[in-house]
């Protein structure tokens, strides 16, 4: 359904389907578009049953849903506030896009200093959720470059966050999943470039102890990710293709990327995705690099946003949808962690795409409820399948908290509260700091308050 552009539209037409990338859980809200700084609070006079701001709805699971409630769709307050060319910081409203933000920065110079794997999200879904990138190690995450922002209360509150005002609320709305409030304008810290190309090296590796090794002789390249193949078994087990970057110093051309043209055509059976495509698919991107090692230079969008190149891939899984599992575990347990991870998916019979493994270094995050922890981090997309899928992810939650890990809320849908409050202790002092008139759907799961409202 098309998104309403006026209030009255939204009220109106009254509840609809609003869906996170994952198309699950699948839940209905009234969504009202904020165009202005001072639509909110003022917008939910006559508004009962919570609120929750949202953004491109690129977040997998229940963070961006709200089932029976209103969500406040901040994609149309996307202006371009300030820019200084000195210090590189770009000031903006927070439906603003990343790929709006590089339109703008790209032809002057300058690029995102933490980048996820898809650019079609908000600045205000970018800090709230406070993503990470391929250069962890070096950059931290999103969090660590937004100087300051504006944090508006339902009680009316306009607040001014940094390290220095608010310092509370700014930390816990770093990575608070919306909860504190809604973010109206936010400063962010952009890094110069030279040119839009990366000098890229692909080195195909063999288990988790070739992925290191590379890993430890690349550590001064800035963006590292591997694709791991977790369908194959034996001398092939955890084979993978470790993707290594770093923004090329030969100055060269600084245009704005073209839209992309293609579209995933139509709603895939469900059927489609079983174990014997999807390993078919894994072959084939694993030898898609003919080499063991390559070392070319490539523009950024394919380094960076591969999957952007495909828009609405997600209808790929079909109307059922899809649900990640993205772990981070602490170094010490990291490769045991991972192996027993991989192996009980691999017990399953469920089917997961290449899956992502990055490595997270020891910046620490600014927000209190930060995902990221020094360790590895994985991320799976998994079909959902009756009777599988759901305690698969139930025991493969179990397994990250035995080997001290944490799940990313992010892209969350299974969690269970006990988990929740496992990988986050601090959840309870975070809550102090929760807008009383702001909630969500995965708030209320991890609460164990659904169906309270
Ligand atoms: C293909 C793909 C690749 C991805 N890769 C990565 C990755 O590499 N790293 C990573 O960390 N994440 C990644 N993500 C997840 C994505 O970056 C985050 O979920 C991001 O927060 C989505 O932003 P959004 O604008 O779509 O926000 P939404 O999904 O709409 O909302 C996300 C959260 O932000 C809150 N929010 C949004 N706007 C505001 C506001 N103005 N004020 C207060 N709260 C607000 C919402 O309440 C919600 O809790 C990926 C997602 C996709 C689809």
């Amino acid at each position: 359904m098309a998104t309403p552009t006026t209030t009255e539209e939204a009220t109106k037409s009254g509840p609809a389907p609003f869906e996170s990338w994952g198309r699950y859980p699948a839940y209905n809200a009234t969504v009202l578009p904020m165009h202005w700084q001072g639509d909110y609070p003022g917008m939910l006079d006559g508004i009962h049953g919570g609120a929750l701001a949202v953004g491109m709805g690129r977040s997998y699971g229940d963070v961006c849903l709200l089932k029976d409630g209103t969500l406040l769709q901040t994609t149309s307050m996307n202006r371009l506030l300030a820019f200084d060319p000195n210090s590189g910081v770009l000031t903006a409203e927070a439906g603003i896009t990343l790929a709006q933000i590089l339109d703008f920065a790209v032809p002057r110079g300058f690029f995102l200093p933490v980048s996820p794997g898809t650019k079609y999200v908000t600045l205000g879904g970018a800090i709230a959720n406070d993503i990470h990138g391929k250069n962890h190690e070096a950059a931290g995450s999103f969090g660590n470059h937004v100087p300051q922002f504006e944090l508006v209360r339902s009680n009316g509150n306009r607040m001014l966050c940094s390290s220095r005002e608010n310092p509370d609320y700014y930390a816990a709305t770093i990575g608070g999943m919306g909860l504190t409030g809604v973010i109206t304008w936010a400063q962010l810290r952009l890094k110069p470039i030279v040119s839009r190309k990366i000098d890229y090296e692909g080195i195909q590796f063999h288990g988790i102890d070739e992925f290191l090794a590379i890993k430890k002789q690349y550590s001064h390249v800035e963006y590292t990710v591997a694709w791991v193949d977790c369908l194959s078994t034996g001398k092939n087990f955890a084979r993978g293709i470790f993707m290594l970057g770093d923004h090329s110093k030969e100055p060269g051309e600084l245009k704005i990327s073209p839209k992309p043209k293609l579209v995933f055509p139509i709603e895939a059976p469900g059927f489609m995705l079983n174990k014997f495509s999807i390993a078919a698919f894994n072959t084939v991107f694993f030898h898609k690099q003919m080499k063991a090692h390559v070392k070319t230079v490539q523009d950024y969008e394919p380094f960076f946003y591969p999957l952007d190149a495909v828009q609405k891939w997600n209808r790929m899984y079909g109307k059922n949808g899809l649900v990640q599992f993205q772990f981070a575990i602490p170094w010490e347990h990291a490769k045991e962690g991972t192996i027993a991870i991989l192996s009980e998916i691999a017990k399953s019979g469920l089917a997961s795409f290449l899956a992502v493994l990055k490595t997270f270094g020891d910046v620490p995050s600014f927000g209190l409820m930060s995902f990221p922890l020094s360790g590895f981090m994985f991320a799976l997309d998994f079909p959902i399948k009756e009777g599988v899928t759901f305690p698969l992810m139930q025991r493969l939650g179990d397994m990250t908290r035995e080997f001290g890990g944490r799940l990313y809320s992010a892209k969350d849908a299974c969690m269970t509260s006990d988990q929740f409050k496992a990988f986050y202790p601090q959840w309870e002092r975070f809550a102090r700091y929760k807008d009383p008139a702001i909630t969500s759907s995965f708030w209320e799961r991890v609460m164990g308050q659904e169906g309270d409202r």
